[in-house]
């Protein structure tokens, strides 16, 4: 199995060079040449086998020779150990036909654990058979960093140094960032919004030396390895609910577009997805793209579910790849044109998008109002992430197919938002009821790349 980058111009990968790598140096993202089949007998297998099965599956013909048989099944196994439900990825019904995914069961409460965890294991294994390190930086506006730093604790060939904007994230996210023991953990709080956070560690990449030097690694969400981890789920749901035999369509609460790019590789795989429902808050600019609009960047406004306020959605790039017929330089372009505030999509290629994504976008008020509802209907607590997701579904369910709508955060994350929605306050579960209390340890940092770039030298290990 063979990656190459979305911009046509970075040398073709193994998985485990992409992996290891994140961002093709092209400043594209990497994809997979071809992508493997599997079939209705294949899939019909899944059903009443574990998670941990159905993962073996799904990523096995990804990954190639980079890990043998056995290496990557205790890496799934070790990943998913400290799930605290047996399902992993559970489901609950929340009415006729519609179903409620909840993907935060993992360490750190969101469903980047599934990715991040299994990462953890797989960057572990492959380095320590070269007998590598690599330093990780991340830029997070919570959730990738504390996943990251709970997947990373710990792990003797990797330092891992997270960068949050000082007092912009919520208490149990930074709670989680600096709270971990471990000597390779690294929590900064830099003096600077999200924006900055990202730009920073974008330098960072682009300073060949610097990233050469230390051995950068990247896993934020347009590492290859993360969308690969996120498809296992569509598949393990798809199953439960009937599949191959019956279709289903599944709704995903969206930002940077890594997960419901998953769910349109779980379709090309030969899943029976009906439809892939993207689902905005008011960040809305993949709603306004899918609607026809063009991609035209605008203001983030920050809204009750900050995990999906963004103006450039990093995967969407993956996903014009595929709409421009994977011509890299066609991509390219477009990229160019995005500096300078936007592009509009060729009517080909809009074609090609409308045929797999249908889309909806959630004012703040509704998103309230759903989180409400949906208890009131059905007892279920929704993170506001997850109330985007349900409101766009109950628009575009359709009878006779079944509606699975994606829960990316557990409510104990976004405590204010759920609190003001419904006058709960939902509680940590009883495995890290302890947070408040354990001590903090961060380093709050300027936004100034020299200045990054020196303390990450001085405070990696060896
Ligand atoms: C990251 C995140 C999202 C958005 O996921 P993408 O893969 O970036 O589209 C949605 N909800 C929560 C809680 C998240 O942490």
């Amino acid at each position: 199995m063979r990656y190459v980058s979305t911009r046509g111009q970075a040398p073709v990968l193994t998985f485990e060079d992409t992996m290891l790598t994140g961002l093709a140096r092209d400043g594209g993202l990497y994809v997979p040449e071809t992508i493997p089949q599997i079939d209705a007998a294949d899939i019909a297998a899944m059903d009443g086998q574990s998670y941990e099965q159905i993962a073996y599956t799904v990523m096995r013909p990804f990954v190639g020779d980079t890990f043998t048989d056995d290496e990557f099944r205790a890496c799934i196994d070790r990943a998913y150990a400290g799930f605290g439900h047996a399902a992993r990825a559970p489901m609950v019904q929340l009415d006729q036909g519609h179903f409620l995914l909840e993907l935060f069961h993992g360490p750190t409460l969101a469903f980047k654990d599934f990715a991040m965890q299994l990462i953890g294991q797989l960057f572990q294994t492959a380095l320590a058979r070269r007998g590598d390190r690599v330093t990780i930086v991340g830029a997070t506006s919570g959730d990738t960093g504390s996943a990251a730093i709970e997947a990373f604790r710990g792990l003797s060939n990797v330092d891992v140094f997270i960068l949050y904007p000082h007092g912009r994230v919520s208490e149990v996210q930074r709670r989680q960032m600096t709270t971990p023991v471990e000597d390779n953990v690294h929590a900064l709080a830099l003096d600077g919004d999200f924006d900055d956070c990202q730009a920073r560690l974008k330098d960072m990449f682009n300073d060949f030396d610097f990233r050469d030097g230390v051995g950068l690694a990247g896993v934020n969400s347009i590492n290859w390895a993360r969308v690969l981890a996120q498809v296992v789920y569509y598949f393990s749901s798809a199953v439960a609910l009937g599949a191959p035999a019956r279709k289903v369509s599944f709704t995903v609460p969206t930002g940077n577009f890594g997960d419901i790019f998953a769910g349109y590789i779980a379709k090309r795989m030969g899943l029976p997805i009906d439809r892939l429902v993207v689902a905005t808050n008011q960040n809305d600019i993949l709603h306004r793209c899918l609607a026809g609009q063009g991609y035209h960047k605008g203001d983030t406004i920050p809204s009750i579910s900050p995990s999906m306020d963004i103006q450039v959605s990093s995967n969407f790039e993956r996903a014009l790849f595929d709409a421009y017929g994977r011509d890299g330089g066609a991509v390219a372009q477009l990229m160019d044109e995005l500096k300078s505030g936007g592009f509009d999509v060729s009517q080909g290629a809009m074609q090609a998008l409308q045929e797999h994504y249908a889309s909806g976008r959630v004012s703040e008020d509704d998103t309230s109002a759903q989180i409400a509802a949906t208890l009131a209907a059905t007892t279920e607590l929704l993170c506001p992430h997850s109330a985007v997701g349900v409101h766009v579904a109950e628009h575009q369910r359709v009878a006779g197919t079944p509606m699975i709508t994606l829960a990316t955060a557990h409510p104990a994350k976004f405590p204010a938002a759920v609190e003001a929605a419904t006058s709960l306050h939902p509680p940590l579960p009883p495995r890290m009821a302890d947070l408040y209390e354990r001590p903090e340890r961060l380093t709050r940092v300027p936004n100034d790349l020299d200045a990054l770039k020196a303390h990450i030298i001085a405070h990696r290990a060896q």
